[in-house]
């Protein structure tokens, strides 16, 4: 146990209000909240104008939400002197610029507090703002301002980044049209085997000219160091990173190729359902029953199920079907070869399969080889670049999604994107480890 070296008790330290130029003198503590009555130190009677000192006359109290002791919100109530300068006529109050920004309802700490108690503890604003008693409003506006202040507007956030995902990411859902914005993750860190990726940015609506706009935005330095791009099988940002990083290698991501397959296969066996019964697939029928195993890898089937899958997918009825899930399983297992060089030579055979030998009605399997084709360079460039996969941008989706659960209502874009970056950036650290 290490030596502890008792003081007097002080609420004026106890309370860190020598750190905002505050002196207590007076506490009020309820059940509910602690109040503790405040003065300036520093006096600040002399005029900036002449230079005389002043006559105090009267004071004005401004109210001051604290960081919280215990289970208690702590409540500042500041005395400020009024000053008149005879010699130039001249009125002002105290500074307490130490203590909070001008019209700030929370004092310097407890913005750091707020900050913290988001990032670091991923703590709700709503449950934040009940240990500052303010509103759910003002509590998240200060937040965010603080945070995009001290962390998101921080310009070394951008050092270092050499792969890059992009994403689309739907932020409101919205009556007859949803509102996307495009996402910008730092996946370097999972390339390098260092650690998980991080939201680096977001831009409002999705397109080419979105994407490209953001990219044109940032330094010069920014976009030569960036030397992948991981993205899904949407062509407008494909377009857009080619104009705009043309030394950048474009990798269509794994995840997104598989998903690819997987859409085909689904869409196949929910054409055959129609086509042979009439009507939407029901539990308990045979094609609707294997609908998730046909979506698995066949590695990852045990001989049951997989006995189930090749019984139904015997009926010539579903020979479609059961043409697309080779075609899929065989997407799946370039994945999973040993070597990039096995890789790429099964993907070339793939592609070779897809090109010569697809029988007529096969509309889904016909889709997802057009794609495949087209991007074929992005496709095979993963395995020359490993690791740099959107996995890490989809975790983080997930990761936006929940904020939706914690953080209902956000009207502000840009709200939303502050808290998302303050939540998902990789700030963490900085806040534990400030030395860092
Ligand atoms: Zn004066």
């Amino acid at each position: 146990m290490s030596q502890s070296i008792f003081t007097t008790p002080d609420l004026t330290v106890f309370a860190g209000l020598d750190q905002l130029g505050l002196v207590a003198t007076g506490q009020c503590i309820t059940k509910r909240e602690a109040v503790i009555a405040c003065d300036v130190v520093a006096a600040d009677d002399y005029c900036q104008t002449c230079g005389s000192r002043a006559r105090p006359i009267g004071t004005v109290k401004r109210q001051l939400s604290h960081e919280p002791f215990g289970a208690r919100p702590t409540v500042l109530h500041v005395r400020i002197r009024r000053y008149r300068c005879d010699a130039c006529a001249r009125v002002w109050r105290q500074d307490t610029s130490q203590a909070a920004e001008p019209r700030a309802k929370l004092t310097r700490t407890a913005l750091g507090w707020g900050l913290h108690a988001l990032v670091v503890d991923h703590r709700s604003v709503l449950s934040i703002c009940r240990d500052l008693r303010l509103s759910w409003n003002a509590t998240n506006a200060a937040i965010l301002a603080e945070g995009q202040r001290r962390l998101i507007d921080d310009p070394t956030r951008f050092d270092g980044v050499r792969v890059i995902g992009v994403d689309e990411h739907v932020w409101r859902h919205v009556r007859g049209r949803d509102k996307y914005v495009t996402v910008i993750i730092d996946a370097t860190p999972v390339a390098d085997g260092t650690g998980p990726s991080r939201l680096l940015d977001m831009a409002e609506g999705r397109s080419k000219e979105v994407f490209a706009s953001w990219l044109q935005a940032q330094t010069q330095d920014f976009r030569d160091r960036v030397e992948v791009v991981a993205m899904d099988g949407f062509t407008g940002f494909k377009t857009a990173a080619v104009q705009q990083l043309p030394d950048a290698v474009e990798v269509l991501d794994p995840f997104h190729v598989v998903k690819l397959g997987a859409d085909a296969v689904t869409k196949c066996r929910q054409r055959l359902q129609q086509q042979v019964f009439g009507h939407r697939g029901r539990a308990g029928e045979p094609l609707f029953r294997i609908r998730k195993l046909l979506l698995k890898g066949v590695d990852l089937l045990t001989d049951k199920q997989s006995r189930r899958v090749h019984e139904v997918l015997a009926d010539e009825r579903f020979l479609a079907l059961r043409i697309t899930w080779e075609a899929y399983q065989q997407l799946r297992s370039i994945y999973h070869q040993p070597t990039p060089e096995k890789a790429k030579t099964a993907l070339t055979r793939l592609l070779e399969r897809l090109k010569t030998s697809i029988p007529d009605g096969l509309r889904e399997l016909r889709t997802l080889a057009r794609t495949i084709t087209k991007r074929a360079e992005d496709t095979a460039a993963y395995f020359d670049h490993p690791r740099t996969s959107n996995g890490p941008t989809e975790a983080i989706n997930g990761r936006i999604e929940h904020l939706r659960g914690i953080a209902l209502g956000f009207r502000s874009l840009a709200h939303y994107i502050a808290r998302s970056l303050l939540e998902t950036g990789g700030f963490r650290n900085q806040l534990l480890h400030p030395q860092l």
